[in-house]
């Protein structure tokens, strides 16, 4: 399958995309976090990045694009792939569309996951992310690590990434507003978008997830 996650910050597209990307055997795929990886190898491209994302901001769609472009190219994604924060805008959409077409492959679905905003802001805050693996997430009160600032599942130091302050949440917000939202639309047009709530346990979110998506796939 070829699936385009979205949902505003804090919606747990992170977690969800890991245990999705795990159950349906495809390769979990996010901008987020490639940047990330070019910013702790201090890359050029970690460099330019780091200035948007500690801003809140969106890195320019050229160099993001590439970068996505390249990932999607990679030999395990040639049969499916979860995309977890790209696109995030209509001009990346379109060069997705343009890329798929070209491969003459489709997406299956657009999963949004909805969370509402006072939630948002009480998941970031208390968000805390392994330096190991940035799937290892937990929250100083929803999900407490047995002890503070060490990982669980591996030991690793505990941190809060720099764009979660509240100031920059508050930017990412409304960027998610202006520039991603609008996709939602774009995707309903072509009849890709299946809407399920984020509030929950996550092993029942990940299970309507997984139910949701086995609907669509049907609809094909
Ligand atoms: P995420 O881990 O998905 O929350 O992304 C963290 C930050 O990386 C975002 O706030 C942006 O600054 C940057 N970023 C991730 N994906 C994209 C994208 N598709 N386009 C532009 N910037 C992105």
């Amino acid at each position: 399958m070829r699936i385009v996650l979205v949902g505003p910050p804090g919606a747990g597209k992170g977690t969800q995309a890991t245990r999705l990307a795990e159950k349906l055997r495809i390769p979990h795929i996010s901008t987020g976090d490639l940047f990330r990886a070019n910013i702790s190898r201090q890359t050029d491209l970690g460099k330019l990045a780091k200035s948007y994302m500690d801003a809140g901001n969106l890195v320019p769609d050229e160099v993001t694009i590439a970068m996505a472009k390249d990932r999607m190219e990679q030999p395990d994604a040639v049969d499916g792939f979860l995309l977890d924060g790209f696109p995030r805008n209509v001009q990346q959409a379109e060069a997705l569309d343009a890329l798929l077409k070209s491969e003459d492959i489709k997406l299956d679905a657009v999963l949004d996951l909805e969370v509402p905003e006072e939630e948002v802001v009480k998941r970031i805050a208390g968000r805390r992310i392994c330096r190991n693996d940035s799937s290892h997430v937990f929250h100083e009160s929803y999900s407490a690590p047995k002890q503070a600032g060490v990982c669980d599942t591996c030991g690793g130091e505990l941190y809060q990434r720099d764009d979660d302050s509240e100031d920059t949440v508050r930017t990412r917000l409304e960027v998610y507003h202006t520039q991603t939202e609008p996709i939602i639309d774009y995707y309903k047009a072509q009849g890709l978008v299946v809407t399920i709530s984020s509030l929950g346990p996550v092993d029942e979110i990940t299970r309507r997830a997984l139910e949701a998506l086995k609907r669509e796939d049907a609809t094909q």
